[in-house]
């Protein structure tokens, strides 16, 4: 069983409070437990944190990028482990876990450590009159809450930027994943990380990320998650005049031209709809085939589903893991339910796989699955399912791949495929997307802007992005002597 016992991570703080079991979705059972903080806990937090502020942001950014490159060693060191964490705390196949989630977490701190020691400011020649410079400072605390998903690749995503600033971190990861952050915590404190300067406050979202948002002394909040929270925490940080990143949903459709070499496109498109069980922001969730080549497309599309090993997470040649908790499994089986109801037929899957391995006969797995029949208007077509469920439409003209491609409220990610790259182009302009790939998926180098537009967000994370987001310009200007 593993037991954590600090609710704030670099403080090492000891709380006897009430605990939240830990389950692992592969077996149901439970694998531990974390204490559950709460606002107190978030305010000690905060006080810690603004009392670390002035030696941190003061700190070289040498300094600062050594540690950081310290922690990312630290992450590689302890790979596999984490990896396991991550595996048993989510469902996700160790292998994705071990091969690229844990090694993108390490990546972040490196990339974010390596921008600041290279980072230009901004200089104006006034010409005759004098010139002007612009100081970017950290902004003090920043709150950093991230989903349950890809819990270290995202926890990290934002703390890495944030620390590497000069900014003081107070950060919860989701109750339903807490192992990785916890982990992490104690590794910064041995990595070298001054006391107080990251402090991981384990709770629940309307508790613990509700009081991060609403204190007066956090005047940054980067949030990764469902677009209804973030709703609620625009709402609630507009007032104060608080900095808001906000990575919420998606609906994201992959578009396939009558062009597209289907057999290379194939691998990458089947990704792009189930990896980590389709529990990434970034998934297809609605596929949009040209009409002249929807019945080849179907068949070697369903052919490669049909393919997908679901089973033990632990096992290597896995695929395909359980959805993260009984509850989200039922909400995704819900919304299979619905788009029967609605009309759609299902091409493959819509329920619990028959065969599993005894280990994991209980865990909360569900078939992928793909609906036909099904109109852009529809709710299965408009809502966030956040599963392995997506649904195949046709479309006759490219003008109209690229009206229903816009028509839901969000607009995080697009892929398209052809042959066609001046079609490619134009599509891509014409697309509601704050991200589009061609002919690939979660092609990402972290200097690139990563965020959505319309209901899936506000604000880009990656690159100068994030150090634009997490500092505060301050424009100097000097006169000439005698100008
Ligand atoms: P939630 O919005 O439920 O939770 C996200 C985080 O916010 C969790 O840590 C949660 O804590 C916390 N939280 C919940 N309520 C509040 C509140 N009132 N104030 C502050 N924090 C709160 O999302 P999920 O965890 O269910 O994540 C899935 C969602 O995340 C999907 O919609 C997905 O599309 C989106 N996502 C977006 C990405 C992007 O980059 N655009 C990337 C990955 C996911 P707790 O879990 O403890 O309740």
């Amino acid at each position: 069983m593993i037991q954590v016992t600090s609710l704030i991570g670099t403080m090492q703080t000891v709380g006897d409070e009430s605990r939240m079991p830990v389950v692992d979705p592969a077996t149901a059972e439970e694998i531990g437990s974390v204490p559950v903080g709460d606002a107190a806990d978030v305010d000690r937090a905060v006080a810690i944190a603004s009392e670390a502020f002035p030696v941190w942001s003061g700190a070289s950014t040498h300094d600062r990028a050594a540690v950081l490159h310290a922690l990312a060693d630290a992450i590689e060191a302890n790979r596999d482990e984490l990896a396991d964490l991550e595996s048993r705390d989510q469902g996700k196949p160790l292998s994705l876990a071990r091969d690229l989630e844990i090694p993108r977490a390490a990546a972040n701190l490196r990339f974010f450590a390596d921008a600041i020691r290279q980072e230009n400011g901004d200089f104006f020649d006034l010409g005759s009159q004098g010139i002007n410079y612009t100081l970017r400072r950290p902004r003090g605390v920043a709150g950093c809450i991230s989903p349950w998903n890809l819990p270290l690749y995202l926890f990290t995503w934002k703390i890495a930027p944030a620390l590497a600033t000069g900014n003081t971190v107070v950060a919860k990861p989701s109750e339903v994943t807490p192992l990785s952050a916890h982990r992490f915590s104690e590794l910064a404190s041995r990595a070298g990380l001054p006391p107080g300067v990251l402090n991981v406050v384990q709770g629940r979202g309307d508790t613990v990320g509700a009081r991060i948002v609403e204190h007066p002394d956090v005047p940054t909040i980067t949030f990764t998650g469902g677009t209804s929270t973030g709703e609620w925490i625009a709402r609630t940080a507009a007032p104060m005049f608080k900095r808001l990143s906000l990575e919420l949903g998606g609906k994201n459709p992959i578009i396939v031209c009558e062009d597209a070499d289907l057999e290379a496109a194939m691998p990458t498109i089947v990704r792009a709809c189930f990896q980590n069980q389709g529990e990434i922001c970034t998934c297809g969730s609605r596929i949009l085939v040209h009409r002249e080549r929807i019945k080849a497309f179907m068949a070697r599309f369903l052919e490669c589903v049909s393919a997908l090993k679901v089973g033990d997470p632990l096992d290597e040649e896995t695929d395909m893991g359980p959805l993260v908790s009984a509850d989200h499994r039922d909400k995704v089986e819900a919304a299979v339910a619905r788009a029967v109801a609605e009309g759609g037929t299902l091409a493959c899957g819509g329920g619990r796989p028959s065969t599993l391995p005894d280990r994991v006969r209980d865990g909360f797995f569900l078939e992928p699955t793909v609906l036909m029949g099904l109109d852009q208007s529809c709710a299965t077509n408009q809502e966030e399912i956040f599963g392995p469920v997506v649904t195949v439409q046709g479309f006759d003209t490219h003008g109209e791949a690229v009206t229903r491609a816009n028509a839901t409220g969000y607009g995080l990610a697009c892929s398209i495929w052809t042959r066609d790259l001046d079609r490619a182009h134009r599509m891509a302009a014409r697309i509601e997307s704050g991200m589009t790939w061609v002919n690939s998926w979660m092609l990402r180098d972290l200097r690139t802007p990563f965020g959505g537009m319309k209901h899936s967000g506000v604000g880009r994370e990656g690159g100068a992005e994030a150090l634009r987001f997490f500092t505060e310009p301050r424009s100097i200007t000097i006169a000439h002597a005698g100008s």
